[in-house]
């Protein structure tokens, strides 16, 4: 198991359909906390015009959140209707394995995109679905996420410069 991502980016909006497409993803899993919502609850800016496009070339989106606020991620799933999954626990395999059932996508085919290390890269590295890390929309965070965050820059730093010596 590893803890790097398979792709970096800045935010959800910067993945494009020729990295998908070069990379055979089929169906995208999403978080939402500080990926597609930042915490005064506003939605990333032209979330709604890239997920046209997504959901134009047949890529299937589910959220999966271990928030349990489901008013909020609701928030989201209404505006792309799509489905979601809530209280994922990940890292955890639970809640990857119920999003991998609604989608019916093989797991290869699957890109797991958000702003945490130790709970969607490594949980999309564990159950061996493609990892997409994105910055968080903000720096502000959640006490326990505070904690984690210095350890995660350390990681991305080993990261980027592993993809400059390739
Ligand atoms: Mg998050």
């Amino acid at each position: 198991m590893t803890i790097y991502p398979d792709f970096y980016c800045k935010k959800v909006t910067d993945i494009n359909l020729e990295y998908l497409k070069k990379n055979n993803i089929q169906a995208l899993i999403l978080d939402v906390d500080n990926t597609l919502l930042d915490f005064n609850l506003n939605i990333l800016e032209g979330l709604e015009t890239w997920y046209k496009e997504i959901k134009a070339n047949n890529i299937k989106c589910i959220i999966l959140s271990n928030s349990n606020k489901i008013e909020k991620i609701k928030k989201v799933a209404d505006l792309l209707q799509i489905s979601f999954i809530n209280f994922a626990t990940k890292p955890l395999k639970r809640g990857f394995k119920k999003a991998q059932k609604e989608l019916n996508i093989p797991n290869q085919n699957i890109a797991v995109v958000g702003d945490q290390i130790f709970t969607d890269v490594i949980g999309a590295n564990r159950m061996k679905m493609h990892s997409i890390l994105v910055e968080p929309i903000d720096k502000k965070d959640l006490l326990l996420t505070k904690i984690k965050r210095p350890l995660e820059e350390i990681i991305i730093k080993k990261y980027l410069k592993k993809q400059v010596n390739k």
